[in-house]
């Protein structure tokens, strides 16, 4: 281990030193509680072993001064010649671990300084077992929001964000969209070329809503089966429309056979847009059923293509 020595006494220092050399650790030497600290700082040792008394500044103090500074425990063992109930009380109570009687007895030593490693090499397991844990926990975190085919965010990230943006845009007076889509007939598609080629299908179809929404605060979703819903906070009708159009036409575009489709010989998508400033009476469910009642208008209507609620009623 490296160790920290700190010893206003140059015969106590000498004597230490050789028996921690002897048991095989490696020594930093100080003389007084002001290079305790700065040393400890410098040098980051896996142990410090410190005279009580010394001048400039004293054992206890430095453990002090070195327990508010540190954000990683490191064992700190007193050395004193005065071994009182109240000496030891106060050296724990300034953030020491243990006391050892001067002059040192070198297999006391070499038993402390095992125990203390023993305790340190615990300490620094447990350090990473709980770093570990928060590496996974934020991983779950985010996977819990995550849709796993297509990795856009899955519906209970999209509740939790439609609440929070109808909510925003409400105070703010701001227009909010709602986008509806779903695939033409894929139920032939799956069908037809199996469940393996859909969900290879849906995937595109996500790539290309995710790339196509390119503001940072709209959202993508997977609203559920063949079913995705773009969020689009502070954005016009007109704009919304657009948006929707040319997803329509990128997704046509991809140019995926869908030879039992009717209504073109490869996948199509048909989208539902309603677009408002939220009120009281017009929350996030709203938006989702009254993009779907556009959306089912479409379906009706053809297919392969944007329908905006307001141009319905
Ligand atoms: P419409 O044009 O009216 O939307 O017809 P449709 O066939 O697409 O509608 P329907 O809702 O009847 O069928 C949806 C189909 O989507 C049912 C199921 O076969 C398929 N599907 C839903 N989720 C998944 C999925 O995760 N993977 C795959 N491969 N297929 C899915
Ligand atoms: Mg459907
Ligand atoms: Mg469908």
């Amino acid at each position: 281990m490296k160790v920290l020595l700190v010893d206003d006494s140059p015969v106590d220092r000498v004597i230490s030193e050789a028996f921690l050399l002897e048991l095989g650790h490696d020594v930093i030497l100080g003389e007084n509680g002001q290079q305790a600290l700065e040393l400890y700082r410098e040098h980051n040792p896996d142990i410090i072993l410190m005279d009580e008394v010394m001048p400039v500044m004293r054992g206890h103090e430095a453990a002090k001064a070195i327990r508010e500074q540190e954000d990683n425990w490191v064992p700190i063992i007193f050395l004193s010649a005065r071994f009182t109930a109240e000496d030891i009380t106060a050296g724990i109570d300034a953030g020491g671990d243990d006391y050892l009687a001067k002059p040192l007895d070198q297999q006391v030593l070499a038993a402390k300084m095992k125990a203390m490693e023993r305790i340190s090499k615990m300490r620094q397991r447990l350090l990473e077992v709980s770093e570990e844990l928060e590496t996974a926990n934020v991983e779950l975190k985010r996977l819990a929001d995550v849709d796993g085919l297509t990795g856009l965010a899955n519906r209970r990230y999209m509740d939790r964000f439609l609440s929070h943006e109808v909510a925003r845009c409400s105070r703010n007076k701001e227009p909010l969209t709602v986008i509806m889509c779903d695939i033409d007939e894929f139920k032939a598609y799956n069908d037809f070329y199996g469940h393996l080629k859909g969900d290879d299908c849906i995937k595109m179809i996500a790539n290309t809503l995710m790339s196509s929404s390119k503001r940072a605060t709209d959202l993508a979703a997977r609203f559920g089966g063949e079913e995705f819903a773009l969020i689009l906070p502070n954005t016009t009708e007109s704009d919304a429309k657009r948006l929707a159009e040319k997803v329509r036409a990128k997704v046509e575009a991809l140019n995926i056979m869908h030879e039992k489709s009717s209504v073109e010989n490869y996948v199509t998508l048909s989208m539902g847009v309603y677009n408002g400033v939220p009120t009281k009476m017009l929350r996030g469910e709203d938006y989702l059923n009254l993009a779907d009642k556009a959306l089912y208008h479409a379906k009706q209507h053809g297919r392969n293509k944007v329908v905006n609620y307001a141009d319905i009623e």
